[in-house]
């Protein structure tokens, strides 16, 4: 049954204390519930076995803890997992639980879709739908934790799934805060990332924003022409000399750097010259590049570059000291990889 009732985790720490004033609650009280859920991952008010039925009669009546509906959970042979939620008004988003060994890392969406329309990945086919709201974007973590055993721990979380995270700012920034507060999930804050296509102006308002968090942008490219084609909204408002010059003067956190994500289409931005280019682009920024074979979803309009020609680039780079990465790509079974998050739209 639906609620029309606000989402607890849409809540600030001032609202929430708020409630509890309202309720007649002692201090403490608030504590309990907020270590139920961001520590303990309940999505029932009625679990909450350490507060009186009254109490928890009067939290439900004030605000609604539901998880997000399950709409279809498929498991990758690389036990990847990815998650098809519908949200309140029908609308439905992905998210993608990474595992690699003892590593918990969820791949969380920020928006129905995307108003950017990078021709490599199948979100941008959907267009912008809404922004998420800051409950939505929290719920995904929630819901995926409530149904993991004791021993798995979500420890990372990356802002790569539908959606440019940095334009739905205002409900990114409030998301983030519970991300990394200790009253909230609490995870450290070199463990949550978020990607951007490249929105500076936005980017300078992340990084002025109450958290330091991770900052991966999506290059892909070496020349304007091939990142237009790539990408041809954000690069035509924020072309690469722009950009890497605003990446120049960003004021990163200490021991914090960029990192930048470079998908490799076979044929398209692939070549020694884009890697000797990229060398010459990056100088001066406390950087990383992560190379991320391209994920074929059918229909696709290129192909992922050879293993080899990926291991050349990579190589390239290394010799002129740019620390250089390859992306393990997990989950292409269930069209769960980066990329290729597009749920049942794609139908
Ligand atoms: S790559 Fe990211 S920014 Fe580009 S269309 Fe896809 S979801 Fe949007």
């Amino acid at each position: 049954m639906k609620s029309n009732l606000p989402h607890f985790l849409a809540l600030s720490f001032e609202e929430i204390e708020a409630l509890g004033m309202k309720l007649g609650w002692k201090p403490y009280r608030i504590a309990q519930v907020l270590a139920w859920v961001y520590k303990r991952y309940v999505t029932d008010i009625d679990a909450m076995s350490d507060l009186s039925k009254a109490d928890r009669l009067l939290l439900s009546e004030s605000v609604t803890l539901a998880p997000l509906e399950i709409v279809s959970r498929q498991k990758s042979i690389d036990g990847t997992e990815k998650f098809l939620f519908a949200l309140a008004d029908g609308l439905q988003i992905e998210t993608v639980l990474i595992r690699d060994e003892r590593r918990r890392t969820l791949c969380i969406s920020s928006q129905v879709g995307c108003t950017l329309d990078c021709t490599f990945c199948l979100t941008a086919q959907m267009g912008l739908k809404r922004n998420l709201r800051s409950d939505e974007i929290l719920n995904q973590i929630l819901t995926v934790q409530s149904l993991l055993s004791d021993d798995e721990r979500i420890g990372n979380i990356v802002l790569m799934g539908m959606g440019e995270p940095i334009a739905n700012l205002s409900a990114l920034q409030k998301a983030l805060v519970w991300m990394i507060s200790q009253s909230g999930f609490d995870l450290a804050s070199r463990r949550v990332t978020v990607s951007t296509a490249g929105m500076i102006p936005q980017i300078e308002k992340l990084l002025d924003g109450p958290v330091d968090v991770n900052l991966s942008i999506s290059l892909n490219a070496t020349t304007d022409a091939v990142r237009t084609l790539l990408m041809p909204k954000v690069n035509r408002l924020y072309p690469l000399k722009d950009l890497l010059a605003a990446c120049r003067r960003f004021r990163l956190p200490p021991r914090r750097s960029i990192t930048f994500e470079y998908v490799m289409l076979e044929g398209v931005n692939d070549s020694l010259e884009d890697a000797d280019r990229l060398i010459v682009l990056t100088q001066g920024i406390r950087c990383k590049v992560n190379l991320i074979p391209f994920n074929y979803y059918p229909g696709a309009p290129y192909h992922c570059s050879p293993e080899a020609v990926i291991l050349r680039f990579q190589n390239q780079l290394l010799q002129a000291k740019v620390r250089t990465t390859i992306r393990k790509s997990k989950g292409q079974d269930i069209l769960a990889a980066c990329g290729q998050l597009k749920g049942q739209f794609a139908k």
